[in-house]
């Protein structure tokens, strides 16, 4: 159900197999056309621009994809009639005999599982990193190489249908709110998160974080290894920092990482060094090669990366900040900031930016959908402007900011109201700034 990335490989992945199968999406042959070529000569029955009740009562199983709603009509009945219904994520674990390093979080999970990813393959392993960044996890077992590692970058909305997927590590890197658009409440959003630990037993670790209460507190009720990394406290089993260092302690022998030589900047991917690291070091890493690649990972596009100085003026893009967790991150990293943010509104509250805003921010930009609820939240706080497009917004923040500032695009919001996703956004704010 849904024909999108993991829909497509997972349907490709099943008829290989020689499984039955039929794929059905509500959009129909001409909006699909560019996937469905992507699995011509597989034999494959397909229901487009609807869907037929018999084909989800009468299935044996249902693979569905993770942009559906996990009460969607079709889905209670097939539930209701006593079909399984599973995630990618699912299907793709059952083929998968590599150790899975699973990572969740609302903020920082693709910094971490791609640090992850490196890591492991600095130690020698072969590895596979995937899952909601890059290739689908059932692409591994499809390709049918042999790997002695699996990372994976693990959304909320993946784990919803799961029922034995079970990482051997599994990691939560904080939780904020998020994705209100989606979950009936913020409580169903985080329960989704800590389904990530369900099927874990105390052979496999929970990597978590020790600062976020919400985290921590959650996870005094799981049956893995507790591994938690902390930036305040110094853990008798654990990750934490001491000084100019990182220690990992694991059964009372500590290791250090110096964290000067670190390229990856900023308080909260310290935070996601010590989970990467963690992830690791449990699953056989070594500290030496470990720490070589710590010195060589840079940051990912888009997220907090610096674009270009004007005038004095230093621009910075973090299109990829589309919730107010990682967007406090970004304001805390800064002081004299002109913020340009906005977007599509995900039905979360902006108020836990109000105190960082009030602080940090001299010039608030407003952009998109979510423009009028964030001047009502925020709009107070500071000088704060409307204006109708990205490119309005640059040029303003130029004839606003003084020598010394830092006009930082950090949007807080999903960006599909305006563009076609984070990637645009960024690369249209990069053009703007570029043109100054
Ligand atoms: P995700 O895959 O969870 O969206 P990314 O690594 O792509 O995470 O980062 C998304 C945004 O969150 C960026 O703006 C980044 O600067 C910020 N960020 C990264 N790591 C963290 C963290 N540990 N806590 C809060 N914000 C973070």
């Amino acid at each position: 159900m849904g024909l999108a990335k993991t829909g497509v490989a997972s349907a490709r992945f099943l008829a290989g197999q020689g499984a039955d199968v039929t794929a059905t999406d509500m959009r129909d042959e001409v909006a699909l056309a560019g996937l469905l070529e992507e699995l011509s000569g597989l034999d494959i029955r397909y229901l487009l621009g609807r869907h037929d009740e018999a084909d989800f009562v009468g299935a044996d199983m249902i693979v569905v994809s993770p942009g559906v709603p996990q009460e969607h009509p079709m889905l209670i009945k097939a539930t209701a009639a006593g079909v399984p219904v599973i995630s990618e994520i699912e299907l793709a674990s059952r083929f998968i005999e590599a150790p899975i390093v699973g990572i969740t979080g609302t903020n920082g999970k693709t910094t971490t599982t791609t640090l992850v990813g490196e890591l492991f393959k600095a130690n020698g392993f072969a590895t596979y990193t995937g899952g909601n960044i890059g290739e689908p996890l059932i692409n591994l077992p499809e390709s049918a190489v042999k790997v002695e590692r699996v990372v994976a970058e693990i959304s909320s909305f993946q784990l919803e249908w799961i029922s034995e997927f079970r990482p051997r590590v599994a990691a939560l890197l904080n939780i904020s709110e998020d994705h209100l658009d989606r979950y009936a409440d913020y409580q169903d959003y985080i329960n989704a998160k800590l389904k990530i630990f369900e099927n874990q037993t105390s052979e496999d670790f929970a990597v978590v974080n020790h600062d976020d209460e919400l985290v921590w507190e959650s996870a005094q009720v799981l049956k893995a290894r507790l591994f938690p990394f902390s930036r305040m406290l110094e853990l008798e089993e654990g990750i934490f920092r001491r000084d100019d260092n990182l220690v990992f302690r694991h059964n009372g022998k500590e290791q250090f990482f110096p964290v000067k030589g670190f390229r990856l900047q900023g308080v909260h991917n310290l935070e996601n060094i010590m989970a990467a690291l963690a992830c690791c070091m449990l699953l056989g890493c070594e500290r030496d090669a470990s720490l070589l690649l710590l010195n060589r990972f840079e940051a990912l596009h888009h997220r907090m990366e610096f674009v270009r100085e004007v005038a004095g003026v230093r621009y910075y893009e973090d299109s990829k900040a589309t919730n107010v967790g990682s967007v406090a991150k970004a304001l805390e990293s800064f002081n004299n900031i002109t913020l340009i943010a906005g977007g599509k509104d995900k039905g979360g509250s902006y108020q836990p930016l109000a105190k960082l805003v009030s602080q940090r921010v001299r010039h608030l930009l407003l952009i998109g959908e979510a423009a009028e609820r964030m001047a009502k939240e925020l709009g107070n706080l500071t000088d704060t402007h409307r204006t109708a497009t990205l490119e309005e917004a640059v040029e303003l923040s130029a004839r606003l900011t003084g020598a010394g500032g830092v006009v930082l695009l950090s949007p807080a919001c999903s960006s599909f109201d305006m563009f076609k996703d984070y990637e645009e956004r960024a690369q249209r704010f990069i053009k703007a700034v570029k043109g100054l």
